[in-house]
């Protein structure tokens, strides 16, 4: 199964794409995982993502397609995988579209949350995880990215005929639950 998880930030979409991809038996492919083992590695690649990523920014296409690409052709993705945070852009669409050449994302699962609840959660996991980009400032400002860039993309997986919209909110087994019952369907 090639699959997509998409939805805003502090949805939910890292928790449940470990789950499912471990259910699953693909590759879970996660460009903010890749950009933090960048970091945490300090690679060149690591320390350019960071600016943009402090900031609640996207980092740019030149950067993000290549790393993609690359993690796409490797071995363990050839019968599939969950991506996990990208495609981001009406343009990153394009872009996985020509890696996937032909073989198209077979469902995109949105996980939806209210603003509210997600201001909470991103909140706490500054808390427990420290990430630097979990400020409040820096999140409302990834909502509004998110809102402007990425939410469009819902409609475009929808005119595919791929799109599953699935509620967020609640304990993480029922999401999980839901997400394979709407695969299912
Ligand atoms: P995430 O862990 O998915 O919330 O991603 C953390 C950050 O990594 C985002 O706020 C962006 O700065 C960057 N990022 C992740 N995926 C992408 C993408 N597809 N395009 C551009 N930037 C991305």
């Amino acid at each position: 199964m090639r699959l997509l998880i998409m939805g805003p930030p502090g949805a939910g979409k890292g928790t449940q794409a470990a789950v499912i991809s471990q259910r699953l038996g693909v590759p879970h492919i996660s460009t903010g995982d890749l950009f933090r083992a960048n970091l945490a590695q300090g690679t060149a690649l690591g320390q350019e993502a960071k600016k943009y990523m402090d900031a609640g920014e996207y980092v740019p296409d030149s950067v993000t397609n290549g790393m993609v690409r690359e993690r796409l052709r490797e071995e363990d993705a050839r019968d599939g995988f969950l991506l996990d945070g990208y495609p981001r852009t009406v343009q990153q669409v394009a872009e996985l579209d020509g890696m996937l050449a032909g073989k198209e994302l077979d469902r995109v699962i949105e996980l939806t949350a209210d603003t509210d609840a997600i201001v909470g959660r991103l909140m706490n996991r500054s808390l427990q995880q420290g990430r630097a980009d979990d400020t409040e400032e820096v999140i409302r400002r990834r909502l509004e990215v998110y809102e402007e860039q990425t939410a469009p993309l819902t409609q475009l997986y929808k005119t595919r005929g791929v799109l599953v919209n699935v509620d967020g909110l609640g304990e993480v087994a029922d999401i999980t639950e839901r997400i394979f019952t709407a695969l299912n369907a």
